[in-house]
Parts: structure tokens; sequence; C-alpha cells
């Protein structure tokens, strides 16, 4: 649709791809003087540049933010459109038949099943007002907290992590670490291709000033993050816990460690000393598939050095034991008292632009606004309050995690599912389980921005979502810092954003006062005050305030001044638990939940492009980033492709216990023997399709829910001239 004004001034905003969350300056397609910008299709064309007044990123941006502005207006959304079954086409509804027929529905459930048979399933990249009204109208005005968001598949095990090692969510640390640290211990992260700018910033330094900071990377596979440590170690994969405990090993019986922070600000050292005397370097070492001098270099970096950083993941999150790798990171700095200082600490780094946002405003199945949690009497009183609901409105039972959602769908005790702002039949392990699990759901509704995507093909009705730059809204990135992100283009054809149309829903039934919302600045003043006296208090912010001061750090209580939070969480080596000190966890490694097996020989790891981002609803749409990776490839070690008669630039068909499909293949040895490489990226929509999640098994982390998306077992065999061999 083309732009219907023609606005001269830039807009500064955040980025709308990864957690790094960089400032963009959105210049508008005709500036003085100069023709109208426009994209492939003719239509004009807003151009994003980095905004050097942003604190997070001063001016630096990678080429999907760089980007952006190309992906706005191609092959979006533009109307309500319903079918009663999937066998039927989409037809035009309106949005007024919409949401009464969505209410409808909701009433009927409501009446027939009780609110358990509804569930939604959220995005980071909602805007923070997004999150905060979805969570009135689930948890509030329905009384289910079957509310979900695709963090559980990207960060969840980092909030559980947090929670039990240091008493609460919130990333401890801030960007400026990476110019203060001394080690960079990178784990489970591809930081060159998932969070660009933040490695860009760290390997200037490093360039700079190459013995400023020593960088250690801990990754199966060789890629250009590994490529800049001064240490990669190519562990195993399933491994990395095994790895954080002989390190803990080696500090605490050779190295030297910080008994003084470990005697007044922690507890439960005892048991995790126990523990981990067992993992000895050999058997550590064995296990991980490394030499034991390397972790014994690493032992002694971490024993010796002040200002470690760790910056993880989804290798660390996408794991069955998520909770337990991230609780075995926080140890290690809680053991050497590196938490609290410049340059020091454990720094999850986000994968979605408001991911952070989301878990402020309670976006998970067992949150409520403020991280507070659903199982607390006490929360629930105080949300109930704010909210205007009876005591007990909400329930005190955490709702269904996304897995959870699609076993409630496949065993029939869904009667209504909706997704918003998100892909789940690419981001969701187990694809084919998912989809017949959908098929059997009564009412799939999806609020999506774009057309066409994998979801779509399952759901009954659409509803045109406006999308960032067309609605405003707050966002906060990985260094707890937030945005104001402004509406500078208009919303495309009857899009409108989830917030309202959430709230919307609200009114309809009969929730009037609670959802009588005239704007997004009116739905951020709510969520703020109710965050006082919170570690992530934000009280003191506003859409006013953000936009006339710029992005500010929480926590930012009222009557704060601009700039004035705290960079860092803890500098006083206080934690927000009921002793005030931060705990050990003493957890004993499992494993992979399918490791290799004389069936399926080989280890699947999945992983991101530099120019891709997600399920590729946007990235796809660039045809600059599409030539950087025109098609997905099977990263395979040359032995492993000799052995199964693999050639390189051929076609193999990959088989786990769930599915197959069918790949080009790269021969190469950045992969590990034992492992291969595949992209998430391509679902069935996409040329070629590729749908790597479908491989996946969805047995999950028992403390976080996260499934472990990032490893199964796999057999690869030459694909037969129709494509996948018969298994
Ligand atoms: S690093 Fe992330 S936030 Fe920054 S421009 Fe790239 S995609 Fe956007």
């Amino acid at each position: 649709m083309a732009e219907t004004t023609a606005p001269t001034a830039a807009a500064r905003t955040q980025c709308p791809y990864c957690g790094v969350g960089c400032g963009l300056e959105m210049l508008p397609p005709a500036v003085a003087g100069q023709s109208v910008r426009r994209d492939a299709e003719g239509t004009p064309m807003w151009t994003a540049r980095g905004s050097r007044t942003h604190p997070s990123s001063l001016g630096q941006v990678c080429i999907k933010g760089a980007t952006v502005g190309e992906t706005l207006s191609r092959g979006r959304l533009s109307e309500p459109l319903y079918r009663p079954s999937l066998g039927e086409a989409f037809e035009p509804i309106g949005w007024e038949a919409a949401l009464e027929l969505l209410v409808g529905r909701i009433r009927h459930s409501l009446a027939t099943r009780g609110p358990g048979a509804i569930a939604m399933y959220g995005s980071g990249q909602f805007h923070t007002e997004d999150y905060y009204v979805a969570q009135k109208l689930l948890k509030g005005a329905l009384g289910t907290n079957n509310f979900d968001a695709n963090s559980r598949l990207c960060m969840s095990s980092a909030v559980a992590g947090y929670t039990r090692s240091l008493g609460s969510d919130g990333p401890p640390c801030c960007y400026e670490d990476l110019d203060h640290c001394s080690v960079a211990f990178l784990i489970g992260t591809n930081t060159a291709d998932c969070h660009p700018v933040l490695f860009q910033r760290l390997v200037k330094r490093k360039k700079r000033h190459p013995r400023s900071v020593t960088i250690v990377v801990v990754d199966p596979r060789a890629t250009d993050t590994s490529r800049a440590a001064d240490l990669h170690l190519a562990i195993a994969p399933g491994t990395d816990l095994a790895l954080l405990h002989g390190i803990a090993h080696l500090v605490l019986r050779e190295v030297g460690f910080d008994s003084d922070f470990i005697e007044e600000a922690t507890d439960d050292f005892a048991a995790y000393a126990e523990l981990v005397a067992a993992w000895t370097p050999a058997r550590v070492a064995a296990l991980c598939g490394i030499p034991e001098e390397q972790l014994r270099a690493v032992a002694r970096l971490w024993g010796s050095r002040r200002g470690i950083l760790s910056l993880w993941s989804m290798g660390v999150n996408q794991r069955r034991e998520g909770t337990a790798v991230v609780g075995g990171l926080i140890n290690l700095h809680l053991l050497t008292g590196e938490i609290g200082r410049p340059g020091a600490g454990p720094f999850s780094l986000t994968g979605q632009p408001n991911a952070m946002g989301g878990r402020e405003a309670g976006g998970l199945s067992h949150l409520l606004p403020g991280y507070r949690l659903v199982t607390n009497g006490e929360h629930r009183a105080e949300v109930e309050r704010a909210w205007g609901f009876a005591p007990g409105s909400i329930a005190s039972r955490p709702g269904l995690t996304a897995w959870q959602q699609v076993e409630a769908m496949e065993a029939g005790a869904l009667d209504l599912w909706w997704v918003a702002a998100t892909n789940p039949l690419v981001s969701l392990p187990n694809l084919e389980r998912v989809k017949a699990a959908m098929a059997r759901c009564p009412l799939v509704v999806l609020s999506e921005a774009y057309a066409g995507s994998e979801t779509a093909h399952y759901a009954h009705l659409l509803l045109p979502a406006a999308q960032w730059s067309e609605k405003a809204g707050a966002m906060t990135n990985s260094e707890r810092r937030i945005t104001h992100c402004p509406a500078f283009r208009p919303r495309h054809g009857q899009s409108r954003p989830d917030w309202e149309v959430f709230a919307d829903v609200g009114r309809r039934l009969g929730f009037e006062a609670q959802f009588s919302f005239t704007s997004a600045a009116e739905v951020y003043a709510e969520f703020a005050a109710l965050s006082a006296g919170r570690v992530c208090d934000v009280s003191g912010l506003s859409h006013d305030l953000l936009e006339r001061e710029g992005p500010q750090q929480w926590p930012f209580p009222t009557g704060s001044a601009p700039d004035s939070a705290s960079r860092r969480l803890y500098t006083d080596q206080r934690f927000p638990t009921p002793s005030g000190r931060a705990r050990f966890v003493a957890d004993q490694p499992l494993g992979l939940a399918e490791p290799s097996c004389d069936t399926y020989p080989l280890v699947l790891t999945v992983g991101r492009y530099l120019g891709q981002w997600h399920t590729m609803t946007r990235t796809a749409k660039v045809e600059r980033l599409q030539a950087m990776h025109p098609e997905p490839l099977l990263e395979i070690h040359p032995q492993d492709a000799e052995r199964y008669g693999i050639e390189d630039g051929a076609l193999a068909a990959v088989t786990s216990r769930r599915a197959g499909l069918t790949v080009r293949v790269q021969v190469t040895d950045r992969i590990r023997l034992g492992s291969v490489f595949l992209p998430m990226h391509w679902g069935f929509n996409q040329e070629p399709a590729c749908e790597a999640n479908a491989l996946m098994h969805e047995q999950a982390c028992p403390i976080s829910g996260q499934p472990e998306l990032k490893a199964t077992a796999v057999c690869v065999a030459p694909a037969t001239a129709g494509g996948h061999p018969a298994h």
C-alpha cells in the first residue's frame, strides 16, 4: 500500500529485530530537495541509519537494521479474513464481525468449558503496551494464565536462572561492560551473526588494544565469533554444564576464588563445592572432548583476572537443562565475586527486540507485571487491585507454556488459540505434531502484520496488525534500556495495534473501565505505576519523558532524573532474595535429552544466519539479505561426509525420529566431527523449504519449560533425485 502522507522529519526509534536494541533514525521517503526513495516494488520507502544519540549503539547498525525500511510495506495483511474451516478459502470479514465472532467464541468457551480452554501465544516483537494489555485481558478479565510468548523458546531459562541464583530476573550488566571487561567469556552464542553490533564493539576494542581483553568462545561450531577468539573451546554438544563445573573445580582447588564475597554475599556454597569436587579436569576434558590444557587455561582466566563478563544466548537457554547451565555460569561469577562491578557479570543476550519488556510486563504464563509471580498471593492481590478486578480473579497456578498449549490443542482441551506477532509453525519444535494439534483446534486466531506466514495456513481468523513504525510503544533491550518507538508511518490497510485490539475485546466482554485506554501512552502509564517498588521499577518513566529525554535504563523509580539509573544491578552486593544473598545452585549435568545413537549417529544443532532473522517474515522481503543466504545449508564435517557418502554442494536427506527434510550440503570443518548444523529460519513457505525445527524434539527444561531446540539426533544420507529417501 502506498504511503498516504509525506512526512519530512526523521524519526528516532529502536531497531525491531534483535535484542541488542540499536537506535535507528528513520528517514522519510522524501527529504527536501531529493527524489522519493522507493522499494523494489516502487513503494515509497523509509530509510534506516544508526542513531548516534542512542546510548546502546552509538550510531552503529547491522545490515538487518539498515534494511528494515524495505520490509515495511511489502506482503502485508490488509484486512481481517475468516474461514470456518481449514479446508475453505479465507474471505474478508471486517473488524466488527471479526471481533463479534471472537468475543462470541470466548463467551461460549467461558460458559461451557471455563477459561482454561482459551490460550494466547504472543511475541517478543510486541511492544510493552501490547504485552501489558494482553496480560490484563487473559489473566485478569478471562481468569486464565494461559498466556505464553515465544520468549519461552528464547530466554525463559535465563529468566529462571537469574531468579533461582540472584532472586529476580533482570540482566545485571550493561553494554559498557564490553569496554571494561578483561575476559569476555562467550558461551552458546554466535554473537557475530546474532548480535552483530555488540560483537563489533568488542572486536573493535580488541583490534585497538589486543592485550586489553581475552576473548573465550565455547561453541561446538567454529563461527565468525570463534574466529575472533583467543581461545575456542569446541566442546561436544550438551557438555557445557560439565565444563562450567570443571572450571569451578580448578578455580577452587588450584587457581583462587573470592572467599570474602562468598562469605558476605552468598548462600549454599558448601553443596556446590562438594558437587564440583567430582568434576576433575581429566573427567571434564574427556566428556567435553577438549584438551585438558584448554580447560586449565580458561580456569586460570576465571581465577586470576578481574572483570569477567560472560555472554550467552540460545546455546545455553535452549536446553533441557537450560536453567541449570545458566545457574552453573552464575555460580562462577559468585565464586570469583565477578558481579556488580564494571566489566563483570553474567549477561544474557536477548533474541527479540522486546522480550525484555515482555518479561517486565508479565508476559509468560507464570508471571504478572513487574516480575511478579502468579503463584504469589500478595502479587496477585496487588495486581487485582491495580487492575480493578475482584479478589481471586487471577488464577493461582501457572498457565500453559508454549508447548503445553500445543499439547492442550492435541488433547482437544483448547477451544481457541490466539497467536499474535509470531510464527510458531517455524519456530516451535516437532512441527508436524504442532500442525496436527492446530488442525484440531476449533478456532485459531492469528494477529499478524504480514500475509501468508506458515502459521496463517493453519488459522481460521486473520487479524491485520499495525506493526513497528505504525504504532507507538516502548521496547526494552538486553541492557535494560527502554526506547520510545513512535508511530512515524500511517497504518497499513485496516491494521490495528495489538494492544488496541486486546482492549477492544476486553470492553466487548463487559470490562469497560479496565480497558478504557485511548492511547499507548495511557497503557504505559498504568504499567509503569504497577512496577513501582519492584526490581524492574519504571514508575518514573512515561512516553513523554522517553520522547523528550531519550532512552533510559531501569530501575527508574518515580522522581528519578534522566540518565541517572545505575548502569549495573547488585553493585552493593545485595540481592533480592529473602536473605539478601545470592545462591549457589548445585545441579548434576544431564547432557542431551536425545543423544546420538546407532540409528541416528549425528547431533543436529540449529542456529541463525547474519542476514536473516527469526522466521524470515520480514527479512525474506529484502533482496540484499536474500542474496547473502540464498538457501539453507547443512554443514557437515569432511570425515562425516565421507562416511555417509555426502558430497559438497549435493542434496542430502536429514532424518530424525520425528521428520525428514532435504537440503543442500556444505562440507566444512567448521562443524565438529559427529555434529551437523542447519539454520532455523526457513519454513514450509520458503523456497527452498527447510523445516529444521520439524526435526527437533520438544523435551524441555523442567524449571523453565524451554524446549531443547539446540540439539537432536539425526542421520544423513545422499538424497534421491526426487528429494527425501525412504527410511
Ligand atoms: S544488531 Fe540487532 S538491533 Fe542492532 S541493527 Fe542489527 S538487528 Fe537491529
